[in-house]
């Protein structure tokens, strides 16, 4: 999960790191207001995509009727598909130099690699590229107490100066406090700015989450923004259905994210477009099924729909009866292929018989005629 610039402030303030004054706002007039007494106000679009600076959503204003007006600019923009709808107002930090603090997950080590690096501002991603050894790494371990000693020298090398330094420490401890306790995947500070006057500020902040561990941090899970997933997702998260949205016409119906991600492959294979990623679990509860199907018919470009059950845990009658509670509730015109093998397959395929629904063994077969369907409808 991702979150805004302003919520990683708001956190980074809570851990102790020091940040310089912001105040969110979804106005020009607004903007204007909480520059009053400023000497130099940032106005930062707030979207949950990089490389805002970039797009112009980040300009520095002089006076507060600047800010008003780059305020109403910043708010008419869409960055990389987001219509801005806040922004952030920031004191404006003089800047002598542009650090990066940063600290990713690293699932192979079991650890946190924290990078630093002196040529900061820019996409970290970029100078990984363009200057490797200039993004210093080491690796700190959740499960071990810190070493102050290294993390010191490790730090020097972007930040001599003892006072800086001793800040720049400060700063990175809380930041793996912050990274642990919230289950983070990323943190970084960039820029991490020193100013002429030696005080190391945050004057950007962006944190991730793993969303697995959500459960634990129900304060983190409230942070979550609902333009990071479209409204079936976030519809399917709270039915524990797990789905994904995808561009395709044929939707999906599948147990099992492996079975998912196969047919996903198979109607590609055979020329077709699925709608989305679906994965009912591995329990078979009818009216799981049933809220599957209603939030895949809502998606007016899906053509036809697939529904692929390798029964196994998962038993195929539920699954049936599942459609047909869908059917009552529906009033869906768009064709379904249904596969259904495994467990109770015989009693499964008998009550949509009954109900005059057909239901095949056949993975191929099933895959080519909802592509012919789907083309059908198009
Ligand atoms: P990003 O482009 O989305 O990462 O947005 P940032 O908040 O990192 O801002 C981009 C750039 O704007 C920074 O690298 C700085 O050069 C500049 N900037 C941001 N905040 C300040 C500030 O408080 N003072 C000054 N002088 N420049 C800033
Ligand atoms: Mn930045």
């Amino acid at each position: 999960m991702k979150i805004h610039e302003y919520q990683a402030r708001d956190l980074f303030r809570q851990y102790g790191i020091p940040v310089n004054d912001y105040v969110l706002v979804s106005s020009p007039a607004e903007a204007r207001q909480a520059s009053v007494g400023w000497k130099q106000t940032v106005v930062k679009a707030q979207v949950l995509a990089g490389g805002r600076g970039k797009a112009g959503g980040v300009k520095l204003a002089d006076t507060p009727e600047e800010v008003e007006e780059k305020a109403g600019k910043i708010l008419g923009l869409e960055i990389k598909g987001y219509p801005v709808e806040k922004i952030l107002v920031c004191d404006a930090a003089p800047i002598a130099k542009e650090h990066y603090l940063g600290m990713v997950l690293d699932r192979a080590k079991q650890g946190v690699t924290l990078m630093l690096t002196d040529q900061g501002g820019v996409d970290i991603e970029d100078l990984a590229v363009s200057d490797p050894d200039a993004i210093h790494k080491i690796t700190l371990y959740p499960h071990r107490p810190l070493d102050d000693a290294a993390l010191k020298s490790f730090l020097a090398k972007s930040i001599p100066e003892e006072n800086q330094l001793n800040q720049a420490m400060e700063a990175a401890k809380s930041l793996f406090e912050l990274f642990k306790a919230t289950d983070a995947s990323l943190a970084e500070i960039n820029p991490y700015a020193l100013t002429p006057d030696g005080e190391m500020l945050a004057l950007d902040g962006k944190v991730n989450f793993d969303d697995n561990a959500l459960f634990r941090h129900p304060e983190i899970a409230a942070l979550r923004n609902p333009e990071e997933e479209s409204q079936d997702e976030i519809e399917a998260r709270e039915k524990n259905l797990s789905f994904v949205s995808l561009d395709g016409d044929i939707g999906c119906v599948v147990n099992g994210a492996g079975l998912a991600m196969a047919t996903m492959d198979i109607i590609k294979h055979y020329g077709g477009d699925a709608a989305n990623f679906l994965d009912v679990g591995g329990s078979s509860d009818p009216q799981k099924v049933a809220e599957a199907l209603k939030i895949i018919l809502r998606n007016p470009r899906v053509n036809a729909v697939l529904i692929n059950i390798f029964g196994g845990i998962t038993r195929c009658d539920d699954i049936a009866n599942g459609l047909l509670i869908a059917r009552k509730e529906l009033d869906f015109k768009v064709p379904l292929v249904i596969r259904l093998v495994g467990t109770n397959q015989d009693e499964g395929r008998a009550i949509l018989e009954k109900a005059g629904l057909k239901a095949g063994d056949n993975l191929d077969e099933a895959v080519k005629s909802v592509i012919e369907a789907a083309k059908e409808r198009s």
